[in-house]
């Protein structure tokens, strides 16, 4: 009837409302978490086929005064979409640089690489490679300890002047990691020309590398084509035995994953850290 008609156009009206209400609500209380510093470092240990410490990634954690800890993939989307990302990101590397100082002053973490996460909005500033340079001369850290993680998504997009400012950072020292490798598409096209160093099985792969025949196929075909391209590989969101053992007898001799430690604040990352020297 034209009754329920109506309110029914009134309910959808009222739902979009709402969404857009809480989207703004939500955008202004990102910019109160960066004006207040709501905003955490974690440490997710990256290891060796020994048990070796090799480093960390860095994983941001938003500690709201009243909702508590909310999840990066609740509100990094909306951080890219609005531009937050570019200060967020910045005191992402900050923060990074200034921790890496202090493990390069301690013989038991300095040679620990830690891994960050870039968005694409970030290497995408015309300023990128200069903000970057300065951070590091401020916090004096030996550059070659500095891993940037990058997805392929951001590869669509000026490939060019990406590879650019790559090859300009790797020359100074700092490290390069492809995230979530596999997940993206037209990969092969650029992989051979990306100066990177390291290439992220992603965890949707890992998985269920033990059941799914097809997970373990394209696994064996990143390991193969990583080591063929003289490519450090790493896995992630390894959580079992059976998983790391598959990694290992295919070649892959670096994980990450809950089997060695979810991210943790800084105090038990470097009580960890100190453990697994100690034996
Ligand atoms: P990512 O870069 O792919 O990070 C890996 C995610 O997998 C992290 O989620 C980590 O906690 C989780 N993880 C690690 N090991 C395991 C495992 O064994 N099993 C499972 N199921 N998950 C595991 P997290 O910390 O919630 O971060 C989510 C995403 O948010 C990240 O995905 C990254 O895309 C983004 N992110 C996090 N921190 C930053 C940051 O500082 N800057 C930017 N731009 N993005 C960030
Ligand atoms: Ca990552
Ligand atoms: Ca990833
Ligand atoms: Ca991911």
């Amino acid at each position: 009837s034209k009754v329920a008609g109506r309110n029914r156009l009134c309910f959808f009206n009222q739902t979009m409302q709402e969404a857009i209400t809480a989207r703004a609500e939500m955008e202004q209380k990102l910019r109160e978490a960066i004006e207040h510093n709501q905003f955490q470092l974690y440490y997710q240990i990256q290891v060796s086929s020994s048990g070796q410490a090799l480093g960390a990634e860095a994983l941001i954690r938003w500690q709201h005064p009243e909702d508590g800890q909310i999840s990066p993939f609740n509100f990094i989307p909306l951080a890219e979409e609005t531009g937050l990302i570019l200060p967020i990101g910045e005191w992402v590397l900050n923060t990074a640089c200034a921790q890496l100082k202090k493990w390069q002053q301690n013989p038991l973490t300095q040679d620990l690489v830690l891994a960050v996460n870039v968005s694409a909005l970030q290497i995408h500033q015309e300023d990128f490679v200069e903000q970057l340079k300065s951070i590091l001369q401020k916090h004096k850290i030996t550059p070659e300890r500095l891993k940037l993680e990058l997805t392929e998504s951001m590869l669509v997009e000026n490939v060019s002047g990406i590879i650019t400012k790559i090859n300009t950072l790797r020359k100074i020292g700092v490290l390069f990691s492809l995230d979530d490798f596999g997940t993206g598409y037209s990969s092969l096209q650029y992989l051979k020309k990306l100066p990177i160093n390291q290439l992220k099985i992603d965890q949707s792969f890992v998985r269920d590398l033990i059941t799914d025949t097809n997970d373990r196929a394209i696994v064996r075909t990143i390991i193969t084509m990583s080591h063929n391209l003289g490519l450090n590989v790493i896995a992630e969101g390894v959580e079992t035995v059976e998983q790391k053992q598959y990694l290992l007898s295919e070649g892959c001799m670096n994980y990450q994953g809950y089997l060695f430690s979810k991210p943790v604040p800084i105090d038990e990352f470097e009580a960890l850290i100190f453990r697994l020297s100690d034996t």
